[in-house]
């Protein structure tokens, strides 16, 4: 199949253009991720270079080689430059023309400029290079979890590959090569390929800004901002996917509810925000208290809530136990003030097969409230039907779990 050059080049420049400024008119409605602003000024970049060489022959060969080619390769950069902004890294100028200024001085020395192979290598490692380099940035970044990472990894990796193999390929398939450049297989074979990249990957880049987008709105919506746990929706998310997992695989269930002591008189001698300062260091207790695998979250104002997996009740008990006496030492002084900030934890415990999570959690809260009326800064167990065991737990730091159901609830 031999493909009209010219009508190649004409709608490879037009899809390059029209992709350029569709990204620029995303970034525009969202310019909250500037890497697409970068995306699209590099596909109008890779329009600019296609006219250039499409005036070969019309124009002096400094122009249409050796200009074209070092647009070519900075609108390459310039996508690398995106990738690197896409993941919070800084641009590199320098390295955003050296493909451009390298190919421009080294076409100058003498043996290269007149060696169309070695132009071809040299061409072919810098847009190699670049786009191997933003597939780089993508795969650095898989932390976050999109899944348009992973085609755009793909995509710029084959494509490198594919001008990286024109040299081996020209020599392997001799009928790829001819001495009129503008007359080859292969230009038509590059061109082919670079219009299908160029069109999949501005798709999979905007994919990948939108897919972010959504991402973060999903985990704001999820995580409460002061202190980074999950809030009342995700918690409330979590224990369903909970109560799932139990049918299937019954195993213990622990329920904790936690209030802040007297947090209103925080506030009202230290001021707000050092309350809040308060709340996240609580948040950091809890976090460091529990296994990775357990649940701690915000259900609003100064109460946390959290579930821990597969432990018995003793075990738990000791986990609760540990989150109150871990805040209360990091506490004790919050931003050179007296604080001093004590926690109550209501515990549920359940190993029978079938549970009912708001039961368990209305549980908590009772026990919550005998360990406020018992003096604050303690953990109380509710006592319950929920667990097969009848002997009742003594507890730490002196107190002992509530033996009968609390009768104020
Ligand atoms: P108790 O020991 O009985 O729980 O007393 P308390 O003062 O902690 O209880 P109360 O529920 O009366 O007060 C809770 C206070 O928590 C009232 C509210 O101003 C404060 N609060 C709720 N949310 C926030 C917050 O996000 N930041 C700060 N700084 N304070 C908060
Ligand atoms: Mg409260
Ligand atoms: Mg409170």
């Amino acid at each position: 199949m031999k493909l009209d050059i010219s009508t190649l080049f004409l709608v490879t420049i037009y899809v390059e253009a029209i992709l350029g400024l569709l990204l620029l008119f995303a970034w525009a409605q969202n310019t909250s991720i500037h890497a697409v602003a970068w995306w699209g000024f590099g596909h109008l970049c890779r329009a600019g270079s296609i006219v250039l060489f499409g005036m070969y022959g019309t124009a002096p060969d400094l122009v249409t080689i050796d200009l074209a080619n070092a647009v070519l390769f900075t609108s390459y950069a310039v996508t690398w430059t995106g990738a690197r902004v896409f993941d919070g890294r800084p641009e590199e100028p320098v390295y955003l023309v050296t493909g451009a200024v390298l190919w421009l001085l080294i076409c100058r020395l003498p043996g290269l400029s007149d060696s169309l192979d070695l132009r071809v290598l040299l061409a072919s490692g810098i847009i190699a290079s670049y786009t191997w380099l933003t597939a780089f940035e993508f795969w650095r970044g898989r932390a976050e979890a999109l899944v348009s990472r992973w085609p755009a990894i793909f995509m710029l990796f084959a494509h490198g590959a594919l001008f990286l193999l024109r040299t081996p390929l020209v020599a392997v398939l001799p009928w790829l090569s001819t001495s009129d450049i503008y007359g080859s297989v292969w230009l038509t074979v590059l061109s082919f390929e670079a219009l299908l990249f160029t069109i999949s990957i501005a798709f999979i880049l905007q994919a990948m800004a939108k897919e972010r987008t959504e991402l973060r709105h999903k985990t704001a919506a999820m995580i409460d901002p002061l202190t980074g746990l999950p809030n009342r929706r995700s918690f409330m998310e979590e224990a369903e996917r909970l109560t799932e997992r139990h049918r299937a695989h019954p195993k213990p269930v622990t329920v904790l509810l936690m209030d802040m002591d007297h947090f209103k008189s925080i506030n009202d001698r230290f001021g707000h925000a050092v309350g809040d300062q308060v709340l996240e260091v609580f948040a950091e207790s809890a976090r460091q208290s529990v296994r990775s695998s357990d649940l701690v979250s915000r259900l609003g104002g100064e109460e946390f809530a959290a579930v821990l997996h597969d432990l018995s009740r003793e075990k738990a008990f000791a986990v609760a136990d540990r989150i109150r006496t871990s805040f209360a030492q990091a506490a004790l002084e919050v931003d050179d003030h007296p604080i001093a900030a004590t926690v109550s934890i209501g515990l549920a415990h359940c190993e029978l097969e079938a549970f009912e999570f708001g039961e368990l959690l209305a549980q908590a809260d009772r026990a919550l409230y005998v360990a406020k009326e018992r003096g604050r800064n303690r953990v109380e167990t509710a006592s319950l039907d929920l667990y097969r065991g009848r002997d009742d737990h003594a507890g730490a730091a002196g107190t002992v779990a509530t033996s009968a159901r609390p009768s104020a609830a």
